[in-house]
């Protein structure tokens, strides 16, 4: 284990889901290389052009080290210049900003926006402090710009969250389709893997279904370029082709799925009324107010097909879903033929319709194909869509026509984008309507079994579903939010629309604190910056998105005075006492607030009224103090612990609590010490008697699947008639143990091209940066490969406004503008009308531009679909 001095251990890298191992090799207390671990099966020894930096992004010459916090004649001062200030002083001032907009808005007023970078053990913290202890379901991570629509296109179809297969699947299949996915560079270590599959088997086919040419178009056998929105169509042609050609398989879908339709969620959450409209998109809501039925959804109303109707948000919820027969199915996706499919979604003039068709019937020819093995991909080309949910439930609709799901080779996979967007945003529950284990905050059941295990009194926890990141930032600018603290993530570079939010962070009447390891574009826009340890300084879990769970120790110390996210929790939540969360405080806007139980509730505990939060949540309880000494703990390397000076293993203890609700429901973890072991490379979730599960929903692999009830319906607790479990327990109404096969209709997205803003913008990653390039442009070897953002565009296009390769262009649309150098050769091959920006380089922010339409059933942002024009400067 060790080779001139450097000692070699485990760990994750966390620059994407892949989930890819590492090997870290640490000399004299600091990281100074890593490698791709061969052990691991993620990866097998390779990493990617960012994993191979993951020591190099620790040590940036500005890393934060110290809490800042403006101020003037050393007073905290919203127009002040940031100044160091000793963790005291930055907490001290932190709870009085927190406990003042309390006592005004209660805990609707205060919100955490947390991230899919969190450790497990750091999410759990997180969201049982904000909802146990501040009685605040305003914490939302932002996987919620990442996945939240697969999150509920899972609810919605199966029941439950998180996807059936695992990557092993890449070498069975020989049908893989990308839904919106750009694999090459979003999940580079995965597409090494297809790539290897595709070139030693010649009858593997790849399809690249995409708006634009990009790099995984080097590989594919057929790139097909749709018009925005046009998935939805080529996927509902795809169910036609599967019925009308008998290539359904009967058995399984009369057993196991059941037909679905109706009308909901309508409108794209753009905004909920007049109010937070701003003018220029008053004319979009304007056009959108009515719309004209599909045959299913009129169906479904008892209305005739072609009925225009008003509009309206849903607001989150997941509307009303009703069952039908399979031949009403059959009837609403017969419209989806060839003929009218091909005209309505090609992307590329340049392509004529005939080529384009062809391509259409190749692409049905290999997914009827009952001899072929069917693996579909999607990423955030997908779930980044105002019809994200849709499309999700639509791609599912045709695995499970065609019996093509949770076996090798053959399913439906939705990657995140983030190291552990699965372990600890989902499966923790730091979402704002969702508690641990796929429970949920407005299911009086889940409530109850959650402050059962958090030992709070009954009614601590707020029924209302918090509000999403979005409507953070929203609320920030109408003030109905104004104390906002960000962990791991940069949401204001990171959310669209962003000048909004930048400018609603500066109202004096906001206090806005920023976690984070580097002065970020947020932190610059913060009130006070506290200094955060990186992964190898703590000791940490990740999920990932086959379902993973991995562990490393703690290997490093965190520089100069930076501390981890669950020291910083633990400290805040020592500012506050039961009596002035549990006993002064109503839940205002709760109807029928259960506060005075629970202050009797507390009594009865025996809760004094100046015990502190931190008590109550995180003091070292019986349980924690008999399993001490812990063998596994360093007290030289373990900064959680060390610094709170306690005698229990902190990340360990609050893992194993957070394991208890694991257990018995489908999600079973294994234990911490397991996880932590060198010899453990994870395991797939449920582990049920130490094995891990590879194939969710198959009788053959999972323990939790039985042959009448496949996908676990009866886990959940019955509300009124049949099971209620989709985004609140108020919608949706699911059938125990099976799947639902969805129609879901064609739509146009909510801005389009018109003679002012002629071009579409997409925007999203690059290889070489990580998100909004905060810790990768720290590396120079990275930052030099890929030193900006370029727009990408057509030739022609750019060419008919005057602007050539390496010219200046200012981008502007409805909402903002923003400013970067043309590419129209290399990358990305733009079709005509169509543009691209990455979101990494703060320069050019190209967020600033990006109109805020949300899918309405998930609230997760479209970035791909804003209307634009280009100019040369
Ligand atoms: Fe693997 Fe993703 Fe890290 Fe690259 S960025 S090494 S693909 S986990």
């Amino acid at each position: 284990k060790s080779e001139e001095g450097i000692s070699w251990h485990k760990g994750v890298c966390r620059f994407c889901g892949t989930g890819c191992g590492l090997q870290v090799g640490v000399r004299d207390g600091r990281i100074i290389a890593t490698k791709g671990d061969p052990d691991a099966p993620v990866n097998r020894g390779l990493n990617c052009v960012k994993g191979y930096f993951n020591a190099k992004i620790m040590y940036g010459r500005d890393r934060l080290t110290q809490p800042l916090m403006r101020r003037t004649n050393g007073k905290f001062d919203k127009n002040g210049k940031f100044e160091p200030v000793s963790w005291d002083e930055a907490f001290d001032e932190m709870a009085r900003q927190f406990k003042r907009v309390y006592a005004e808005k209660g805990p609707s007023g205060v919100a955490l926006v947390g991230s899919g970078q969190y450790t497990i053990p750091e999410a759990y913290t997180a969201t049982k402090l904000w909802k146990g202890g501040f009685r605040s379901n305003n914490i939302d991570p932002n996987a919620r710009l990442c996945m939240a629509s697969a999150v509920v296109g899972f609810y919605q179809t199966f029941g439950v969250d998180e996807p059936a297969n695992n990557y092993s699947d890449i070498e069975f299949a020989n049908t893989m389709i990308l839904w919106g996915n750009n694999m090459a560079e979003a999940h580079p270590v995965l597409w090494s893997r297809v790539a290897n599959r595709k070139l030693t088997d010649p009858n593997t086919k790849v399809i690249n279904l995409t708006t634009y040419r990009n790099m995984s178009s080097d590989l594919a056998d057929e790139t097909i370029i749709f018009k925005p929105n046009g998935d939805l169509a080529i996927a509902n042609y795809l169910i036609r082709e599967i019925i009308s050609r008998g290539a359904v398989d009967e058995d399984f879908v009369s057993k196991h799925t059941i037909f679905t339709a109706g009308v909901t969620d309508i409108g794209y959450g753009l905004r909920n009324t007049d109010k937070y409209a701003y003018p220029a998109e008053r004319d979009i809501l304007e056009k959108q107010k009515r719309i004209r039925l599909s045959p299913a959804e009129a169906t479904a109303m008892g209305l005739k097909a072609g009925t225009e109707v008003e509009q309206k948000n849903s607001g989150g919820s997941a509307g009303a879903h009703w069952q039908i027969e399979f031949e009403e199915f059959r009837k609403a996706v017969e419209p989806y033929t060839l003929d009218f499919v091909a005209p309505l979604v090609k992307g590329d003039d340049d392509e004529t319709l005939e080529s384009f068709k062809a391509r259409l019937v190749r692409l049905a020819d290999l997914v009827c194909d009952r001899k072929r093995d069917l693996l579909s991909f999607w990423c955030m080309g997908f779930n980044q869509h105002q019809r994200g949910v849709w499309a999700n439930e639509l791609v599912y609709s045709i695995h499970l026509l065609m019996g093509k799901h949770a076996k090798p080779g053959n399913g439906a996979f939705s990657l995140t984008g983030q190291p552990s967007a699965c372990g600890s945003a989902r499966e923790v529950g730091t979402f704002c309507h969702r508690l641990p284990s796929d429970m949920l905050v407005a299911n009086g059941e889940h409530r109850k079994k959650t402050e059962s295990i958090w030992n709070l009194p009954a009614g601590t926890l707020n029924p209302k579903v918090g509000y999403s990141v979005m409507e953070i930032m929203r609320g920030l600018e109408d003030g109905s939010v104004n104390f906002m603290w960000t962990q791991v993530v940069n949401i204001l570079q990171s959310t669209p629309n962003n000048t909004h939010w930048v400018r609603a962070a500066r109202d004096p009447k906001n206090f806005v604190v920023v976690s984070d390891v580097y002065p970020t574009y947020s932190a610059r826009a913060a009130d006070l910056i506290l200094p955060a340890a990186m992964h190898f300084e703590k000791w940490g879990l990740y999920g990932n998105a086959e379902r993973r769970t991995q562990g490393w120790h703690q290997l490093v110390k965190a520089p100069g005075e930076a501390k981890t996210d669950i020291w910083m929790m633990m400290e805040f939540a020592r500012r506050f006492t039961v009596d002035e969360l549990y006993r002064a405080q109503p839940l205002k806007g709760v109807p029928g607030d259960a506060l005075p139980d629970v202050r009797e509730a507390a009594a009865a505990m025996g809760l004094k009224g100046d015990a502190t939060l931190f008590d109550v949540l995180f003091a070292p309880s019986a349980a924690r103090q008999a399993a001490w000494p812990d063998p596994l703990y360093k007290k030289e390397l373990n900064a959680t612990g060390e610094a709170l000076g306690l005698p229990y293993f902190p990340e360990k203890a609050l893992f194993g609590e957070y394991r208890q609700f694991t257990l018995g429901n489908g999600h079973d973890l294994a234990d911490f010490d397991t996880y932590m072991r060198e010899d453990v490379r994870g395991l797939l979730w449920p582990v049920v008697n130490g094995r891990e599960t590879l194939y969710r929903f198959n009788v053959e692999y999972d323990p939790y699947a039985k042959p009448d009830n496949l996908f676990y319906g009866k886990l959940m607790k019955p509300v009124g008639k049949g099971t209620r479990h989709a985004l609140t327990d108020k919608n949706a109404v699911a059938h125990p143990g099976t799947a639902k096969i969805f129609f879901r209709p064609y739509m146009d997205p909510v801005e389009m091209p018109d003679a002012n803003y002629d071009l579409w913008l997409c925007t999203g990653r690059i290889l070489e940066h990580w998100h909004t390039g905060s810790m990768t442009r720290r590396v120079p070897e990275l930052d030099r490969a890929a030193p900006r953002a370029v727009l990408y565009m057509n030739p022609a296009d750019a060419e008919r406004r005057g602007i050539r390769r390496g010219d200046t262009a200012t981008v502007t649309s409805r909402h903002g503008e923003c400013k970067a150098v043309v590419e129209t050769k290399v990358r990305n091959i733009m079709p005509r009308g169509m543009t691209w920006l990455a979101f990494f380089d703060d320069k050019v922010l190209c967020n600033s531009v990006v109109i805020d339409a949300m899918d309405p059933i998930s609230l997760e942002p479209d970035f791909k679909k804003t209307a634009v024009k280009v100019v040369r400067d």
